[in-house]
């Protein structure tokens, strides 16, 4: 089932996520969804947040994109990235592993909004997968890059509290009223909420 995605403006959108302690059916039935809501919406990661669920969860597919490398590694040795995709990460620990590179990000939270952000190259990621089971790899390029803005999105963090000065500029009225158009439609369906009762 295709979720409803939560724009910038919605306050869970800065919860931080609960760890999930056992992958219930429910959960299984959540990353499907997810998977589908984030292929319909074109986008290449995804975290509960974004679909109203504060949960340590997030997917993420990179396949199909060939002008952002991406590069990944098991146990130290390289392995094909289409191999391991789509992913899940359950309560992923990152740590970085490089120096700070800037790059473009966009959001589904933000539709048409994009910006350069500064983050580590590389990280090392620990997580559950989707059978609960732990897990770990090394990765670079855009798939360290959209790892790193989906564990932020976990822990309430978006990629406007890093983009750069320059483009956060760039987009500041944009982003006004895109807060202001999800604070007024979340007033109206509260209000709506309300009349039923
Ligand atoms: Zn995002």
């Amino acid at each position: 089932m295709v979720l409803s995605v939560r724009y910038y403006g919605d306050p869970i959108l800065r919860k931080k996520g609960e760890r999930i302690e056992e992958v219930t059916p429910e959960i299984r039935q959540l990353i499907s969804d997810m998977f589908e809501t984030m292929h319909e919406n074109h986008g290449i990661g995804l975290a509960a947040q974004q679909v109203g669920k504060a949960l340590q969860l997030t997917v993420i597919d990179v396949r199909n994109i060939s002008d952002r490398p991406s590069s990944l590694w098991v146990d130290g040795q390289e392995v094909e990235v289409d191999s391991m995709m789509p992913l899940v990460l359950i309560n992923p620990e990152i740590t970085p592993d490089a120096e700070s590179v800037q790059g473009a990000e966009g959001c589904l939270s933000f539709p048409e909004l994009y910006g350069y952000v500064q983050r580590p190259e590389s990280v090392a990621v620990s997580a559950l997968n989707r059978e609960g089971e732990g897990y770990d790899f090394k990765c670079s390029g855009l798939l360290a890059r959209v790892v790193q803005h989906e564990t932020d999105h976990l822990n309430g963090i978006l990629f406007v509290d890093r983009m750069t000065p320059s483009s956060k500029k760039d987009i500041q009225e944009d982003l006004d009223r895109l807060y202001a158009a999800t604070k007024a439609s979340l007033k109206k369906e509260k209000r709506e909420k309300v009349n039923v009762v």
